[in-house]
């Protein structure tokens, strides 16, 4: 086995999907922005906040050197426009891992992260992998024009401006939620079948 310290950088979809720091022996090391990003109250902002404050997880602000690598990187792949300012400092902060000797892995739910460590030959994997199954509602979505597409979508890019799709995990108050605007919808249009359209 090899003797270089193991890390793993985490980011926030990870955290949604079940990530739980006292299920690994490896450190444990996030960004700034995974704080704000999580909804305040939900079980995985909890999850965060206790792992911070019992030092499991390390907060590190990467380098402007680690993010130029990272940005240029993602440039490379077509990936830029897809990822998040946190999103980079994510990839930055793996690489800055591995530049201070760790045996660093991503593990994220998010193509566009994955395609990019894939590239800097940086490990990552996704929570299902990491061996936690949650029963998650995803949605496809282009971050340019925010068309939705559903979670089996066969192909990578937005039908209607070609950028690469990202893929986020519904939280269950917004699964409810469409489901209510599904009925909605149903109703409306079985009111115009039964031709009770009123005039203006
Ligand atoms: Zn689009």
């Amino acid at each position: 086995m090899s003797d270089k310290r193991r890390a793993v950088v985490v980011d926030t979809t990870a955290f949604i999907a079940g990530f739980d720091a006292y299920n690994t022996y490896d450190e444990v090391y996030s960004i700034p922005e995974i704080e704000r990003e999580l909804m305040r109250g939900s079980m995985a902002k909890t999850r965060l906040e206790m792992a911070i404050k019992s030092g499991r997880l390390k907060i590190r602000e990467p380098t402007s050197k680690a993010i130029r690598e990272a940005e240029s990187a993602s440039k490379e792949m077509g990936d830029f426009q897809s990822l998040s300012e946190a999103d980079i400092k994510i990839i930055a902060l793996a690489i800055q891992l591995r530049d201070e000797g760790y045996e660093p892995r991503i593990i994220t739910d998010d193509f566009s992260i994955q395609n990019v460590a894939k590239k800097l030959s940086l490990e990552y994997a996704s929570i299902t992998t990491h061996g936690i199954k949650y029963h998650l509602k995803w949605i496809l979505y282009c971050p340019a024009c925010r068309k939705t597409y559903p979670p089996d979508y066969k192909f990578e890019n937005c039908e209607n401006c070609g950028t690469k799709l990202k893929r986020k995990p519904l939280s269950k108050a917004l699964i409810r939620g469409s489901k209510g605007q599904n009925k909605k919808e149903f109703g409306k249009l079985k009111l115009s079948e039964g031709g009770d359209e009123r005039g203006p």
